[in-house]
């Protein structure tokens, strides 16, 4: 038989299937389906395996994608799986929500002019499938270790840190304040994006693993941090990064305006039933919504919004599209779901009296610094007034520092992020040789994919002190 070395001619890019817009915009689920086995070999095949995984090197957690697409197009679903979480913890979620278009898939060889392999979703088909079969990452042979780690927080970077450790026979506590998994794996990010059965899932697997769960309880207030520093043999701390960039807008505290997080917190809260009295969420209906800001959080107000059937939406950013932080992904789809975008505008005021009614914004130009994205600068006498009904903030999010973890020697830079490595400390440790760290609170608001890499980079360091404790125990 002749070998077919390019497929990727035959079978062009094709994503899963995508729901019609009217349908999808009736509700919050999914908007891709999943590749039929088929589909899934197809689309695996694309891979021409060029001999420099451009892809691996474009994915942060270097993901060894040329040998799983091989294992992807055979059909073997569950080798697939286990080599996927020999380098991340979290394919499924990945797969779904990495920016693919800024990471492997723009590395891709194929990226420019026959279209990228597609890599996320073959990722997120493969494990979706071979959890369904059953698949379990393998323990069998794993002896415990005697250690016990505490973790911080539930969000992916908590997570791919509990997952390594698992792996080693380490036992794993890890506590939330809130009370399910994920951080804004659950709470952020809204269910059109990710599924929260996926999460469910992958907290089944690591219960299965061995992993504890103490959901409802914040560290500083239902337990202490310095008597956990003591009682475990290592902690990882990775609470995120929550604090409001506030634009300091005239107008923002008029009824009608609301902050990003809260809103999507409170419309995810009443979607899983646990929607509490401080869970206030706006009626949009038949009313004209912008969201301020140009990131992941903006693009998921906007679609939110659609979806409680405003009768207009507008995103607003001061840049223009290309210099915009959120993925173009998200941008096709707010625009398929009738959102306006309004590039280059920067809002100076919240209009209202007791209510808001619009706000003023002005034209930029925007002026390169020669150090990344340009600076945007108000063009005079181009001010216009935008109609509003509800005002949206999304100006994004910088960590704040815990109060219990500076009580406990643990040091922070005056932006707010965590003082981790250099000076003779291992990769990701604080500066509290017990406790590690990583995920937004180190990085600021980034992304799923980097949390995880810290998680599992974090944790490796951990057994790396625990090891070298064990040889100077028996020097
Ligand atoms: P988090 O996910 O924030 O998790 C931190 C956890 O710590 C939370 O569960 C919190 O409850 C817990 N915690 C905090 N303090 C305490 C305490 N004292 N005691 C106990 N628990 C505590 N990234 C992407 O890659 N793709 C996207 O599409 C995307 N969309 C996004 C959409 C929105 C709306 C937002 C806000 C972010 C989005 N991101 C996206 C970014 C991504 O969600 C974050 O980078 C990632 O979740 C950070 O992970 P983390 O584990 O560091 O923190
Ligand atoms: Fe691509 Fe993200 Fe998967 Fe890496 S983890 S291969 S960047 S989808």
């Amino acid at each position: 038989m002749i070998k077919d070395n390019f497929p990727f001619l035959r079978f062009p890019r094709e994503l899963p299937r995508e729901l019609n817009v009217p349908v999808r915009v009736l509700g919050y689920g999914e908007i891709h389906g999943a590749y039929t086995p088929e589909a899934t070999s197809e689309q695996a095949a694309r891979c021409i395996d060029c001999g420099n995984p451009y892809c691996s090197w474009g994915c942060p957690l270097h993901n060894h994608i040329p040998r799983w697409l091989e294992l992807a197009r055979e059909g073997r679903v569950e080798d697939a799986a286990a080599l996927m979480h020999e380098t991340n913890p979290l394919p499924e979620i990945c797969g779904r929500i990495c920016p693919q278009d800024r990471l492997c898939e723009q590395a891709c060889t194929l990226e420019t002019g026959f279209g990228a392999v597609t890599i996320g979703a073959i990722e997120r088909t493969i494990t979706d499938e071979a959890f369904k079969r059953g698949w379990r990452p393998k323990l069998d042979d794993v002896e415990p270790s005697g250690k016990r780690v505490a973790v911080v927080g539930a969000g992916p970077a908590g997570l791919a840190a509990a997952d390594v450790l698992a792996r080693s026979g380490i036992a794993v506590d890890v506590f939330d304040r809130y009370e399910e998994i994920g951080g804004l794996l659950t709470f952020g990010i809204p269910p059109f994006k990710l599924d929260k059965e996926i999460v469910r899932t992958r907290r089944g697997v690591l219960e299965g693993m061995g992993v504890k769960f103490h959901l409802n309880t914040e560290i500083g207030r239902d337990v202490d941090f310095a008597t956990m520093v003591k009682g475990y043999d290592a902690v990882f701390i990775g609470t995120g990064a929550y604090r409001f960039v506030d634009g300091k807008l005239p107008g923002q505290d008029l009824p009608g305006v609301h902050a990003a997080l809260p809103f999507l917190i409170a419309n995810m809260r009443k979607l899983l039933g646990t929607a509490t009295e401080a869970d206030v969420l706006p009626d949009l209906l038949g009313k004209s919504v912008v969201v301020l800001g140009g990131g992941d959080t903006s693009m998921d107000c906007v679609r939110t919004s659609v979806r409680h059937d405003a009768e207009s939406v507008s995103c607003v950013y001061r840049r223009d599209e290309e210099n915009m932080p959120g993925s173009r992904r998200e941008v096709k789809y707010s625009r398929d779901e009738g959102v306006e975008f309004i590039f280059q505008r920067q809002p100076l005021e919240i209009l209202g009296s007791d209510k808001v009614t619009g706000v003023r914004v002005a034209e930029t130009r925007l002026v390169d610094t020669g150090n990344g994205r340009p600076r945007a600068e108000v063009v005079p006498g181009t001010e216009q007034v935008l109609d509003a009904d509800v005002v949206i903030l999304a100006f994004g999010f910088t960590p704040e520092p815990p109060q219990w973890a500076i009580a406990n020697d643990i040091e922070f830079e005056n932006s707010g992020k965590i003082v981790l490595g250099g000076d003779g400390r291992l990769p990701l440790q604080t500066t509290n040789p017990k406790v590690f760290a990583g995920g937004d609170m180190w990085r600021g608001a980034d992304l799923v994919v980097r949390a995880v890499l810290d998680g599992r980079e974090a944790a490796k360091a951990i057994k790396q002190m625990f090891a070298s404790a064990a040889v100077e125990a028996v020097a």
